[in-house]
């Protein structure tokens, strides 16, 4: 194998890009190397500039869950295309997908469309403030909620990657309202309440994703959702990753709990850039203009990326994936298992659906602090032999490995026989 063709594009790259990239991640920092650059995707395939060809693992971190260039999802871009790119005006499609949106989220009567699940949930912080009058938030550690000042501590994602605590550049002031709890314990939630009196909200991922994936043990989202009901805080489903991943109705469907507010993102564009938050009405009447909850977009709700995304939500409805999701991540999950087995190989796997995820470790994997005891080292000498073999994954320890609807037999032999020779290699 060879890649001639990266290596090249990422010696140009860095005179004129940060470390040639335009997200930290794909650089590939913590399993070393040097990073692939991607001429094209169809289903489940993705090809590098090197004409190498690799099952994808990492589906754009989330958004192709159909896998890539859908032909309905195409045959809508392209009609959209035609009636032009951006208006700054509204569109019939914007009214459809937000339909589409609210009607799978009860909890949900109204939804505003923004351009990135950052915007998303930074906007979501506002609305708590605006809504409750309070200013503090809690926040769960190795939780990543996009990059706004506010939620860049004990961050996950990236950071975990990169081993950054928190970013260079973020004022103090920006995060002293950013209080810190841990995953799956609502003890250091209950502390937090009890010792401050102003908390507006309580931000989680329903599922974890960007500490790798860490689910919820049973009845941690009921008992924080009444917890955060008793205190007057609202709840904020944090869905950017999970909502129309593992259920059409996201984390809060499987788990029935339902969020004050939800924010979603990756899917509900299909892969163009889409952000969304969303809240009953008396929450949401709190925006502009309605409300004096100020948020705005040029490109929000952009033409393209609602035919785009409509088409995907309507194609997700269709096939209803989420039986066939268990079954493939079962699959991979017996894989990843069997294989560390037989190379006596100290292994966890976290799954949830269609996300799934491998920890270098013997402890259980339930927060942020059992997470980061994967050797990341035995990741990267894996990580490098599942790309030898065919299998695109995330090049971090820290991020969930993404399944789409298209992925076949053939693929799943591949992604096996892929992970026996890299377990074998970290053995
Ligand atoms: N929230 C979660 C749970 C995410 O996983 C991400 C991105 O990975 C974000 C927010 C930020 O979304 P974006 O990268 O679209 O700004």
């Amino acid at each position: 194998m060879s890649y001639k063709n990266s290596e090249k594009l990422y010696k140009k790259g860095q005179k004129h890009l940060v470390g040639a990239v335009n997200s930290p991640v794909r650089a590939f920092a913590s399993v070393g190397g040097n990073p692939l650059f991607i001429e094209s995707a169809k289903g489940t395939k993705i090809t590098d500039v090197d004409g190498n060809k690799y099952i994808d693992l990492v589906l754009s971190y989330g958004p192709m869950i159909l896998g890539h260039r859908n032909k309905k999802v195409e045959k809508a871009i392209k009609k959209a295309l035609k009636n032009g790119y951006t208006f700054g005006a509204s569109t019939k499609n914007e009214i459809k997908l937000a339909k589409i949106v609210c009607d799978a989220f009860p909890g949900m009567d109204k939804v505003r469309f923004v351009s990135s699940g950052t915007e998303a949930v930074l906007s979501a912080l506002r609305l708590a403030r605006a809504y409750t009058g309070k200013d503090k938030i809690i926040k769960f550690s190795g939780c990543y909620h996009g990059h706004s000042d506010a939620l860049l501590v004990a961050a996950g994602s990236g950071l975990a990657t990169l081993s950054i605590p928190g970013s260079k550049g973020v004022p103090k002031g920006a995060v002293k309202n950013t209080l810190i709890a841990e995953y799956n314990n609502l003890e250091s939630v209950k502390k937090h309440i009890e010792n401050h009196k102003d908390i507006a909200a309580i931000i989680i991922e329903p599922v974890g994703g960007n500490m790798g994936v860490v689910i919820p043990q049973d009845g941690f989202l009921n008992e924080l959702k009444e917890l955060a009901k008793a205190n007057d805080i609202l709840l904020i489903a944090d869905e950017v990753m999970t909502g129309f991943r593992s259920k059409f109705g996201g984390a809060q469907e499987l788990f029935n709990v339902e969020a004050d507010i939800t924010c979603l993102g990756k899917v509900i564009g299909g892969g163009f850039p889409v952000g969304a938050y969303g809240a009953r009405n008396e929450i949401m009447e709190m925006v502009a203009p309605l409300g004096g909850m100020y948020q705005a977009g040029t490109l929000s709700g952009n033409p393209i990326a609602m035919a785009s995304g409509i088409a995907t939500l309507l194609e997700l409805k269709e096939q209803n994936p989420y039986g066939k999701f268990n079954e493939i991540g079962e699959e991979i999950e017996n894989y990843l298992l069997k294989s560390a087995k037989k190379y006596n190989v100290d292994l966890v796997v976290n799954r949830y659906g269609s996300m799934i995820n491998p920890f270098f470790t013997s402890k259980k994997v339930t927060d942020f602090k059992s997470a980061q005891t994967s050797d990341t080292s035995k990741f990267g000498v894996f990580f490098w032999e599942m790309i030898r073999n065919g299998v695109f994954l995330p090049p971090s320890q820290f991020e969930a490995w993404f399944l789409s609807s298209e992925l076949s037999d053939k693929d799943l032999e591949k992604i096996e026989k892929a992970i026996d020779k890299a377990m074998c290699s970290v053995s």
